[in-house]
């Protein structure tokens, strides 16, 4: 047993881009929906539960998918929105802890272990996390617990879809045993074959095997891979170290063309910014702002913040000027799509993060304190409640 009982939380959403075309478009709830290229090459990204039905499944080509589901809803990806729903998730598993360790859009590890005292047992903090995804942006996660990585993966892959599973270290060898084992984590198609070489099926026979006759056969690996057949996984949760740009962005239903609705839009991405990078204790140098005039056309604008910030307040300055000076050079403004991002990420802010005299710290620490607890949005400053009809 490991000095420490760990707790890990393994959250993955389920069919992450069709669910969010079920989301955006409640005709295609209860339909089998595909996403994915389209052309002749295309192959599927994600299909809802009622396209699996038919045994269409990712990485398949389309044109397979199609002769097996001819009466299913193709849809060509939209990164831009899956991104925009992936921040709000994200933002979710930050207010649990810092260690997220982001293994794509859609799925992620938290280590909750030094987040236990302040929120309770692990299943408390899962139905949380659970809870607060589909409040915020109506999808359902499935999430897994467990004591490693290798359990928490296995306990959302076991119960999904809108799963949620718990194995303690207890019962880890007895779920693990009668599963093939192809289904550990890192056994790719070379191992598994190696392993139906030498008799070796289901993970309960990897556990048990002879390991001079495991060594023979999967040479250095082995000793890690009949570790994990026994659920013992000591791999840390790795937050992703150095963040490029934190960003947030908004595409309009209908364009903007009045410059005090574009305000209080880029205050409320400003607000998110700032949140997120609070949230991982960094502080930007430059803020950037994103400006789509339709039907396409971008620009960006980046300027420097005075020093290095994680304030809303100061982002927000800078931005609106930038905002300000593009509007001006503009015959008829209008506005597609607005963002804004932070990039330039030197230090930890920690240090000095709620330093007496940085400006509106004091405000960016109590709106977090009260988005802890309430959930994201409970609290903003006034200026945004303008943008709240559009939501
Ligand atoms: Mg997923």
């Amino acid at each position: 047993m490991p000095a420490a009982e760990r707790s890990i939380i393994h959250v993955d959403m389920d069919a992450f881009y069709a669910a969010v075309e079920q989301l955006d478009r409640p005709e295609l709830r209860g339909k089998a929906v595909i996403v994915g290229g389209l052309g002749p090459r295309g192959v599927v990204s994600t299909c809802s539960y009622e396209a699996r039905r038919y045994g269409v499944c990712s990485a398949m080509p389309t044109v397979q998918a199609r002769r097996l589901c001819p009466d299913g809803i193709y849809l060509v990806p939209r990164p831009a929105r899956y991104q925009e729903l992936s921040e709000q998730v994200f933002d979710v598993f930050h207010e649990v802890t810092p260690e997220v360790e982001g293994l794509s859009l859609d799925e992620a590890f938290l280590d909750v272990s030094a987040s236990l005292r302040l929120l309770g047992p692990v299943e408390d903090i899962g139905r949380r996390i659970k809870q607060s995804i589909h409040e915020r942006t109506g999808l359902i996660a499935s999430v897994g617990m467990g004591p490693n990585k290798l359990l928490a993966k296995l306990a959302s892959e076991i119960s999904k879809p809108d799963g949620f599973l718990h194995i303690r270290a207890s019962e880890a060898a007895l779920r693990l045993a009668p599963l093939p084992v192809g289904r550990l984590w890192t056994v790719g198609k070379v191992t598994e074959q190696a392993l139906h070489r030498i008799g070796v099926r289901t993970i309960g026979e990897l556990a048990a095997c002879d390991p001079a006759r495991l060594r023979q056969a999967l040479g250095r690996q082995a000793a890690m891979l009949q570790a994990l057949a026994r659920g013992e996984d000591e791999r840390a949760v790795e937050p992703v170290q150095a963040e490029q740009s934190i960003g947030a962005e908004h595409t309009f239903d209908v364009d903007v063309d009045q410059r005090v609705m574009a305000e209080s839009w880029l205050l409320r991405q400003c607000e998110r910014v700032a949140a997120r990078a609070r949230a991982r204790e960094l502080r930007g140098t430059t803020v950037t702002v994103k400006l789509r005039e339709p039907p396409f056309v971008t620009y960006t604008r980046q300027a420097p913040l005075q020093a290095p910030s994680a304030s809303a307040s100061e982002i927000y300055e800078v931005a609106r000027r930038l905002l300000y000076l593009w509007w001006q050079t503009q015959s008829r403004p209008r506005l597609r799509l607005l963002g804004v991002s932070l990039s330039g990420f030197g230090k930890r802010a920690q240090e000095d993060m709620f330093a007496v005299g940085a400006k509106g710290a004091a405000t960016d620490q109590v709106q977090d304190g009260i988005n802890r607890r309430f959930g994201t949005g409970s609290l903003v400053r006034a200026g945004i409640l303008r943008t709240r009809k559009q939501d």
